[in-house]
């Protein structure tokens, strides 16, 4: 058996940098960072290249859409990071900080209502980057999704940002057809003719657009977009589904400015150990609600940042 020689000190630092240890080994997983799972050509390839220059051969795609590169022995960590650097990626994801940013293919999906790519990425600058070095309570999930399918799953990250297209009825143009293809078209079963006029229930309905363009008389308009943020999701020891703040943001800069106020809150009220879910649970979701809807967290982030 091989005699481990990285001392428990290196092992937690070189982790801090993205690299885990290969159970057993000498060896390290390097976890490269994608961004929010979209990389180049160029960026595969110079990763291929690093996996058989420094490791064993081998990538391996993680949960988070990150690319981690088997099989590195310890004292060629820095070599890895260099030869990647090339191409413009950087490891990581790690620790009690935002963890890498994932991201459904909604730019590309016949169902996105928003441009996931571009919303992930400006995601990962201002906040997995920009707050790279703040040390949270623990580690914080954001997840972007084009549409309520949830492919990616937002409502079980912390924070999840989902895309919506309202529905908007105008009553007096609606005939109350005997076959409604609005009502046809639904797939929550939110759209009912109910004596003689369209009706749809706010509770059912998750916005997903689909009935855009089915109305036969224009009584139905989809030309709003938004975002429904979610909050407190997890998925791990313990599971919590995530809840909707009530307000469906039609800005993105709003949105933004959101998640940061989330992120601040979380750092200034959150225990040690203690996941984002189990910090609103103590606060209590309306309370976490009206303190996200204010800008006081945003006037205090320097005081805030600059905690311990
Ligand atoms: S969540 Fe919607 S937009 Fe995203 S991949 Fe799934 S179906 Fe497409
Ligand atoms: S198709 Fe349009 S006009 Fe006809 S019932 Fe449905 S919403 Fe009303
Ligand atoms: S937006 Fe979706 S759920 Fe809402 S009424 Fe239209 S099709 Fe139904």
């Amino acid at each position: 058996m091989a005699t481990l020689t990285i001392s428990p000190e290196e092992e937690k630092r070189v982790k801090g940098l993205g690299f885990l240890s290969n159970k057993g080994t000498d060896n390290f997983s390097g976890r490269v960072i994608t961004v929010n799972g979209k990389i180049t050509a160029q960026q595969m390839k110079c990763i291929s290249e690093a996996a058989e220059l420094f490791g064993n051969g081998v990538v391996t795609m993680t949960a988070r859409l990150t690319i981690e590169v088997q099989g590195i022995p310890f004292d060629r960590i820095e070599e890895f990071r260099a030869y990647i650097a090339k191409a413009g990626l950087v490891t990581g994801g790690t620790g009690a900080k935002i963890r890498p940013v994932v991201s459904c293919k909604g730019t590309t999906c016949q169902y996105g209502l928003i441009d996931t790519f571009d919303l992930s990425e400006k995601v990962h600058h201002r906040f997995f980057e920009g707050y790279g070095a703040v040390k949270l309570p623990h580690k914080f999930k954001i997840a972007v999704g084009g549409c309520p399918n949830n492919c990616m799953k937002p409502d079980l990250n912390d924070l999840g940002v989902i895309g919506q297209r309202l529905p908007k009825l105008d009553v007096d143009a609606c005939k109350g057809c005997k076959k409604c293809g609005v009502e046809l078209a639904c797939p929550m079963k939110a759209a009912k003719v109910v004596d003689g006029k369209l009706v749809i229930d706010p509770s059912i309905c998750n916005n997903c657009g689909r009935c855009a363009g089915k109305c036969y008389f224009n009584a139905l308009s989809n030309e709003q977009y938004g975002y429904k943020m979610y909050l407190g999701g997890r998925w791990g020891k313990k599971t919590a589904v995530g809840r909707t703040l009530s307000h469906i943001f039609t800005d993105e800069k709003e949105v933004m400015d959101t998640i940061e106020k989330a992120l601040l809150l979380y750092k200034s009220e959150g225990k040690p150990g203690e996941r984002f879910a189990e910090t609103i649970d103590r606060i209590g979701f309306e309370k976490v609600e009206q303190m996200l809807a204010g800008d006081e967290l945003l006037a205090r982030k320097e005081e805030i940042l600059a905690a311990e």
